[in-house]
């Protein structure tokens, strides 16, 4: 089945249910960037997590990134998602493997001290970041905690991604529950503990439950929950060679000058390879010159 969305409301609209099953996406990203295992687990995460996240930009063109960095070997790593579900993300050091076998199971250790960021940008509007502080642990704790912190909305969130022994993903999915203002506290505890009943939701896609039917079977009864699907998600690049093109003319004509021989640029989102010979770059040079 495709990558999909899912939005609803639970116990009457007293609380909030976002839902994703990210792995075509995750396998893609994968795939594109060889990620050793330890990367796959954290992306595999990230990308249902940003996936979710991008649900609240109202407008197709609006994007949202989540960035994770720390002072450990893996770095950090991004991931953006637009208003349409396009998905784009990368690793800092994606073929990391760590000598000790068992600590590439947990990608939040390996990021030691960091920050965990969301990012919302709209066309010609500044972007509006929210950080925390990075907490060993789930990177679902660490999404939890940023609600809770930067955005006031508690919120319960589950992510899950499982790989085989070839790194490649079997699934990746999570579902988010948000507290509205005006929901009954005791309905949130016992949320609480019908999640911390329920199996791991990677697991349970493997089975081949999809998110509702996980939802329905261990966290909300059928008659409370309300889901409708709310479109696809899917591995997509927005670069094209004028977008580069800009970026280069943003550089000035000084820098431009030391790159009169050509250059061939690299995305870091697809790795799609743009060439600009001297002729090209003499063009853009002149462009800039031309220019006030
Ligand atoms: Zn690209």
């Amino acid at each position: 089945m495709n990558d999909q969305l899912w939005r609803g409301t639970a116990f009457s609209g007293q609380f909030r249910v976002l839902a994703v099953s990210s792995t075509q996406t995750a396998q893609t990203m994968r795939d594109l960037h060889d990620l050793s295992p330890v990367n796959t687990l954290l992306l595999g995460k990230m990308i249902p997590a940003v996936a979710m996240l991008s649900m609240d930009l109202k407008l197709a063109e609006g994007e949202v990134s989540l960035r994770v960095d720390g002072d450990g070997p893996l770095k950090g790593a991004l991931v953006i998602c637009s208003g349409s579900g396009d998905l784009r993300g990368y690793a800092l050091e994606p073929r990391l493997w760590l000598d000790d076998a068992e600590a590439n199971l947990f990608p939040v250790r390996a990021l030691g001290t960091g920050t965990l960021s969301v990012i919302r940008g709209f066309p010609n509007k500044k972007p509006v970041t929210g950080t925390t502080v990075l907490s060993e642990g789930e990177l679902a704790l660490n999404l939890a905690h940023y609600f809770d912190q930067s955005e006031q909305i508690p919120s319960v969130v589950n992510l899950g991604v499982l790989i085989d022994k070839t790194a490649a993903v079997r699934a990746s999915g999570g579902f988010i529950i948000q507290q509205m203002p005006d929901a009954d506290p005791k309905l949130a505890d016992e949320l609480t503990a019908a999640l911390s009943r329920t199996p791991n939701v990677s697991d349970l896609m493997d089975m081949g439950l999809s998110l509702p039917e996980i939802l329905k079977r261990f966290v909300v009864k059928e008659s409370e929950l309300e889901l409708t699907p709310a479109g696809p998600i899917q591995y997509r690049c927005n670069c094209s060679r004028e977008r580069f093109e800009r970026a280069l003319l943003l550089l000035g004509e000084e820098e431009l000058s030391t790159m009169r021989e050509g250059i061939e640029p690299q995305c870091h989102f697809c790795n799609a390879t743009y060439c600009f010979s001297a002729e090209d770059m003499n063009t853009l040079i002149a462009t800039l010159k031309d220019k006030p």
